[in-house]
């Protein structure tokens, strides 16, 4: 498992990965070409996505109300409500009702929370048995592999791994046609779903005026986890509250087409407690885990914003960054360029120091982010940071002091023209190109040219044009 801090290292083997980078290229293409036309549907997609960061900032600036209002809607419903502070509280209170209600076998829905909780993990160690219900989740899972994208968790996967995985793991005839793979994961996955004692699911949305969690899924897997089972637990970050149902459908028209291109997804479900005397079917106990993991530090500073994201992960399909790497070089539950900011800020910054840098700034994912949220300028301050407390490269700490100093004398700033005139001048090639930089330099030169400095400065013509 990679970490934040080996980005370049994991990058740099990632984009050496043909078999990687056959997945990526499809799975990024498509991801934003069904966006773009998604979003294209939208006469007034700018208005929307105004309307839907209205909501999100609306939500987080009233983000200590909300949740005390959603946990009394909650509390009201039935439903029992738990906070956690960190990831080891969360995943102590899921083992605790766990045995209160005797659970010996789960089945989960898509959860990033849990991700981060490292959930699975931990309720495999104390004996009970986890298994992931989404498809591409549950692919993972039989690999011993993690996601690579928030949305869709095997992007970094062809249809063939995919093939042979079953064909190892399911026992199933090699076929490379994927209804047929998926059909083998819904007979294997349908007898889990009987057997379960407890489902978990994570929630894209809690609307705290109605105490109603939410969750969009294509697969029905979602419903299942939450409705075969006797116990229901549903574990999300403190950051997915919302005020109203009209802020939800402002949202969920741009989550499902920034995400995938839908209109909707298949499922959208509204849990709303335990089932009640007259209802069909439905869980006995319903639980909500309330997870900061360092949210609330987040509130408050110049990041706030990060946490107005709905976790479309458009802004992961759009980026050239991630395009090239993909998700696992990230190191950490979170890739791409929100990742890139999150994982700093909710790891520490000296444990991810790498991805504020991993950008080139471009934009894309600003301009594709449904609530419009200013990733570039937040990514700049986290450079700032690092600056700060003096965590950043050697190289570039040396080069900036040397402009500094060279920037604040005229004479020595002409001289040190001069030189890299000269310098460059003499091993440039015969097309007046520079190939290759010397040494450290070279990393420039590797994938393109450098120009070579004009042999006069802009000084020197300026001077010799004022004295003919
Ligand atoms: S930052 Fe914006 S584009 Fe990226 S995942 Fe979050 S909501 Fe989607």
């Amino acid at each position: 498992m990679e970490t934040p801090n080996q980005f370049i290292h994991s990058a740099t083997i990632a984009i050496k990965d043909i078999g990687l980078q056959t997945a990526l290229g499809r799975g990024t293409t498509n991801a934003v070409n069904n966006r773009i036309k998604g979003m294209g549907e939208l006469p007034d997609a700018y208005d929307l996505r105004q309307q839907a960061r209205g909501a999100r900032l609306r939500a987080l600036h009233r983000l200590p109300e909300l949740l005390e209002q959603l946990e009394q809607n909650l509390i009201a419903r039935g439903v029992t409500v738990l906070w956690a502070q960190d990831a080891a509280e969360c995943n102590q209170h899921v083992l605790d009702i766990a045995r209160q209600h005797a659970v010996h076998k789960i089945v989960k829905g898509k959860s990033m929370a849990t991700e981060e909780t490292k959930l699975n993990d931990f309720l495999i160690a104390q004996g009970i048995d986890i298994i992931e219900s989404d498809l591409g989740e549950f692919i993972v899972q039989i690999d011993g592999d993690h996601p690579s994208h928030i949305v869709m968790p095997i992007m970094h996967k062809t249809k063939e791994d995919v093939r042979d995985l079953f064909v190892e793991h399911l026992g199933i005839a090699p076929t490379d046609n994927p209804q047929e793979l998926t059909a083998a994961a819904r007979v294997h996955l349908r007898q889990k779903f009987i057997e379960a004692d407890m489902g978990i699911t994570g929630a894209n949305f809690a609307i705290a005026e109605t105490g109603h969690l939410v969750t969009v899924t294509n697969e029905g897997n979602g419903r299942m986890t939450a409705s075969l089972p006797r116990v229901h637990v549903i574990v999300m970050g403190i950051e997915k509250v919302i005020e109203t149902v009209q802020d939800f459908a402002a949202l969920v028209q741009l989550l499902t087409r920034s995400a995938t291109g839908q209109r909707l997804t298949s499922y959208v479900h509204m849990f709303g407690g335990a089932a009640r005397p007259d209802d069909p079917d439905g869980p006995d106990h319903q639980y909500v885990i309330l997870l900061d993991n360092g949210r609330s530090k987040i509130h408050g500073t110049q990041y706030a914003e990060s946490l107005a994201c709905i976790r479309c992960g458009a802004c992961l399909n759009t980026c050239p960054v991630y395009q090239n790497v993909g998700g696992h070089a990230y190191g950490w539950v979170y890739p791409g360029p929100i990742g890139a900011i999150i994982t700093p800020l909710l790891t520490g910054i000296h444990n991810a120091s790498p991805l504020p840098h991993a950008s080139s700034l471009c934009g894309s994912c600003k301009s594709a982010c449904p609530v419009d949220i200013d990733i570039p300028d937040m990514l700049l301050k986290l450079r700032g940071d690092l600056v700060e407390e003096g965590d950043t490269p050697f190289l570039i700490t040396a080069g900036i002091k040397g402009w500094e100093v060279s920037m604040r004398s005229p004479a020595l700033y002409e001289l040190s023209g001069r030189a890299a005139s000269l310098g460059t001048n003499l091993i440039k090639g015969k097309d007046g190109q520079l190939h290759n930089l010397p040494s450290m330099l070279g990393n420039w030169t590797q994938y393109r040219d450098f120009p070579p400095f004009a042999k006069k400065s802009f000084r020197q013509q300026w001077r010799e044009r004022k004295t003919r």
